[in-house]
Order: C-alpha cells, then structure tokens, then sequence
C-alpha cells in the first residue's frame, strides 16, 4: 500500500463512526443508527421540534419515525432542488415536504418505477459528474440495466453501515471473511464488502471462482471464520464439500447468505453441516447494497432505518398494510447524495415487523425474510400463484439434490411442469423422492385433480454438467400467451 493510500484510508477509518463500536458488541447495527439520530437532533432545530424535547435522552422507536419523516422531508426537498426527475414529478403532484407529517402521509408522495430509472438515470442525478465517486449497473435480472450514482460521502456511508453490521453478527479483528459471488458480473457487492473489511481494521478474501475445492482450499489458506456469498452459490458449497470436509472442523463463526431468498430447507442443511448461524441479508443495488440484515432470532431481518425508510404495501392499492402483514417493500435512501430513490419500487414480496426483537434491538425495524419477486411469481392450474421459495423448500431438503429449474409449459389446456434436477449420487431414490415432494404441495395436487396440469415431470442431470449460474430465473415460463406478468 502507498503512503497515500494510507493516509487516505487513516482519513476514512476517523470519518466512520462505526470505528467508534468495539468489537463484540451485538447492538452495533442499533447504536451505530441511534448515533445517526443523535447527530441530527443536535444539529437540527426542526428535528428537535418534531421529537418535542430539548434532551434526546433515550431513544424510542418513535424518535427513530419522527428522524425518518425528517429525513424524508429534507432529502425530498433535496431532490426537487437538483434531480430534473422528481422536480416534475411532485410538482405536477402538487406535492411539497412539508405535507408530510405522518406516517399515513407518506402514501401522498407518488412511487418511483424502476422502468423511469433504467429509462433515464440522468434525470435522477443530483450532482455534478465530478462528483461521482462510483457508478453501479443493476444485475438486470428484470429487463434493463439501472445505472447509480454515488459519491464518495455514499460510498463511505455505506461502508461504514457494512462494517457496523458485520460487527453485529459477531465479527472482530481476529476473524476473516470469505466474500463468494461468483457469476456476478454486472455489480460488485465483494467490493463494497471488501472496503468495509479494510477500514473496519477486519480480515476479508474475496474469492470468485465457481470452482468449490477451490473455495475450500481458499477457506483453509485463510483461517475463513465468516462466509458471505449468494445464497445458492453457498448451498451449492454446502452440499457438494459436505461428503468430502468435515465442515465442522473449520470453527465457522456466522454464513451470510446475500442477494437470493434464503428458504429454510436450505437453512437447515447449512446449519447442520457447518455448525454455525445462517443468516439472511437483503439489499439492492438501487439502495446501496447493504439495508438489512438477521439477527440469530431467524425472525426477520434488521434494517438501517437510518438511512433508510422503508414501507410494506398492498401491491395493488399502494396503500400500507400492517405490522407482518404481506405486502411490497417501496424503499426510500434517506441520506444518499448521488441518485437518491424516494418511495421505490422493489417489487419484492415481504413484512414490516415492528420492535422490539428478541435479540435486544428496541428501536430499529425489521423487514420479514422476502418471500420472492412480484415479477417471478406465476401463476398454474387455477391460477394459484406459485414462487421459486415454494419449490426450494420441497425439493431442496431431498438428499442429493444442490439445484433444480422450473419450465412451464402449455399442453392443449394443462400446464406442463418439468423440473431439471441437478443432484449428487445415485438418481433413482432423488427422482422418487423429489416427485414425492411435488405432489404432497397442495399447488401441485389440487391442479392435478382439477386435471389443470399434468403429472410434474423430473429430469436429473448429474452435478457439475451445468456451469453455476445466480439462480434469479429459477422459473422458465415458455407458455404462449401468458398473462401473468406483473407490470
Ligand atoms: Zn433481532
């Protein structure tokens, strides 16, 4: 390392606050936001006004609101003064900050499409080019690529929220952090993991290939105490190392499954083989990468409500559900300077779930684990609709089995369901016990007795004759006409 890049990262390491967190601590996440709050209330009289006292004292979970609609104000304030996007936007809505005074007003402010911001993301850019440190592309999993903006003071904002989270789950100088994201090509979450690593004074390897034994050997080289990776790809590890490793025998301290749902089947099978917490974490590129993550309750997953607001709603009225009611997650990026989203579209299926949390979290909220996306669910037979998590937790937990895709197809009025399996070991009990599976989902046989599908079909093809792939299209829909398509 120069001595430039040293004192550049001495200026960074002072600048995060979660420096300031001890290692050990399990509140990291909460009293890393709770400072945020803390900040604010001393720098701003109208905060202080909104709370209603002239101490801050300890803070409730209605402080923590009252700081988001403030936030949200001022950072809508901020992009109709310099995004060409949101000017029009809300001033064709006749909507101004200051109508926001509630959590209900919220639902004033019109949502932001993520098809406006692949269309355009200029128009979204509230500062001058020089003033972009980063630009990230979306995965595109949905259609076109988005492009983001963000500027140093982002990028170091969200360093710093990676590093007060992964001090959360347990991480301290001692350990190293093994980061797995191979066949991501078009962002890069192993970079932005990696700089919360080096500035948090934290060990971490960024290791990419596909290649398992390589992962492994890459494990043992490095003391790996921690993995952090995309959920299937750390499954795949999982189920084809497993026979081979005492998995056990590696200490593992906490698995991170990042990027796709994480079911329970698969949970299970990481935690009995490796011996360690399998934790959850969501994020989109759109927010930065990082906006929550679970706690050892495997009830939901923390957010950073400082920097973050998120809603639960009914995707068709747009209007706000319940505490662990099943909605959509509209985010907005309180604090982001770059291209800042207010009210954004996730299409991602969830909850909210208010605190407190057994783990000690009083203030901070928790999204439920995301059930899947608006635009992968389908619908079969009767139109009962069906997701990949619904298939990944009858097919995963059958011995043998590290992945599977799903084709639709349509047969004069049936739908037809092939699964190609990809297994380990002897194929005849897998497809047995993997039909079995299928037809005990009540999906599966009330269609079937319907006669609106035929009889699902098995293909097994042996492990390693397909290259690994990120898993967002588990479900291959080629029936003519579909309707299905939400949007
Ligand atoms: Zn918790």
């Amino acid at each position: 390392m120069s001595i430039l890049q040293r004192v550049k990262l001495a200026i960074a390491r002072r600048r995060l606050s979660s420096q300031r967190i001890a290692f050990g601590s399990d509140k990291a996440l909460e009293v890393w936001e709770e400072n945020k709050v803390r900040n604010e209330f001393k720098r701003s009289p109208e905060l202080r006004k909104a709370i209603g006292r002239d101490e801050l004292g300890t803070i409730g979970r209605r402080d923590m609101r009252e700081y988001q609609l403030h936030k949200f104000r001022q950072q809508m304030a901020y992009v109709m003064e310099n995004s060409y996007y949101y000017k029009h936007k809300f001033e064709a809505a006749g909507i101004r900050p200051e109508d926001i005074r509630t959590w209900d007003d919220l639902q004033k402010v019109p949502i932001t499409e993520p098809a406006d911001l692949a269309a355009e993301p200029f128009t979204f850019l509230c500062v001058s080019q020089s003033k972009v440190m980063r630009v990230f592309s979306t995965s595109g999993t949905t259609g076109t690529r988005k492009r983001l903006f963000y500027t140093q003071n982002d990028v170091l904002n969200i360093v710093d929220s990676i590093a007060a989270a992964l001090k959360t789950v347990g991480m301290t100088d001692k350990d190293t952090l093994q980061i797995m994201f191979p066949a991501v090509a078009a962002w890069d979450p192993g970079l932005m993991l990696d700089g919360a690593c080096k500035v948090a004074g934290m060990r971490s390897v960024v290791s990419s290939t596909a290649d398992v034994d390589e992962q492994i050997r890459t494990m043992k080289d490095n003391g790996t105490t921690m993995m952090i990776g995309l959920t299937s790809f750390l499954y795949r590890v999982t189920i084809l190392a497993k026979g081979r490793y005492d998995l056990r025998s590696f200490g593992m301290k906490a698995i991170i499954c990042s990027a796709e749902p994480l079911s329970e089947a698969m949970r299970r099978e990481m935690i009995s083989s490796w011996g360690c917490p399998v934790l959850a974490q969501y994020g989109m590129t759109e927010m930065g990468l990082a906006t929550s993550i679970e706690c050892d309750q495997y009830d939901g997953l923390h957010l950073n409500d400082a920097d973050f607001l998120v809603e639960c709603v009914d995707p068709e009225t747009g209007k706000h559900v319940g505490d662990r009611q099943p909605g959509e997650l509209i985010f907005t990026s309180l604090s982001m300077e770059g291209s800042p989203l207010i009210r954004y579209r996730s299409y991602d299926l969830s909850c909210a779930i208010e605190p407190p949390c057994g783990c000690g979290f009083r203030t901070v909220g928790k999204i439920g684990k995301v059930q899947g996306r608006l635009d992968a669910q389908t619908k079969i037979g009767y139109g009962q609709k069906i997701y990949p998590l619904l298939f990944d937790e009858a097919i995963l937990p059958v011995p043998g089995v590290i992945s599977y895709t799903l084709q639709l197809e349509r047969e004069g009025f049936r739908d037809r369901l092939t699964f190609t399996v990809e297994h380990e070991g002897d194929p005849a009990p897998v497809k047995e016990k993997v039909l079995e599976a299928l037809n005990a989902l009540d999906e599966i046989s009330s269609a079937i007795e319907n006669d609106l599908i035929s009889p699902p079909e098995v293909v097994l093809i042996p492990a390693g004759s397909v290259e690994f792939s990120p898993k967002s299209k588990t479900i291959i829909d080629k029936r003519p006409n579909y309707d299905a398509a939400q949007k």
